[in-house]
């Protein structure tokens, strides 16, 4: 069965307030857009899941912190 992942995940990102993007985590530098641990956050970042084609995948950052 093929699942239409891409769009249920949108959905559900959105519904439960999904955070999981340097964007909300307690590591990132929002005026120089790093990681404040030196980590290559392009794949993390918010704008890699919401550029106009988007990714099949997700890369989870294993040291995201919520904070
Ligand atoms: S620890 Fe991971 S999620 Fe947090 S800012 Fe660095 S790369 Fe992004």
């Amino acid at each position: 069965m093929e699942v239409d992942y891409q769009p249920d995940f949108e959905k559900q990102r959105t519904r439960y307030s999904f955070c999981f993007t340097c964007e909300d985590c307690a590591h990132f530098d929002g005026e120089t857009s790093e990681c404040l641990h030196g980590y290559p956050n392009e794949q993390h970042r918010l704008g890699y899941y919401m550029s106009e084609i988007r990714p099949d995948t997700i890369l989870f950052c294993k040291d995201f912190d919520l904070a």
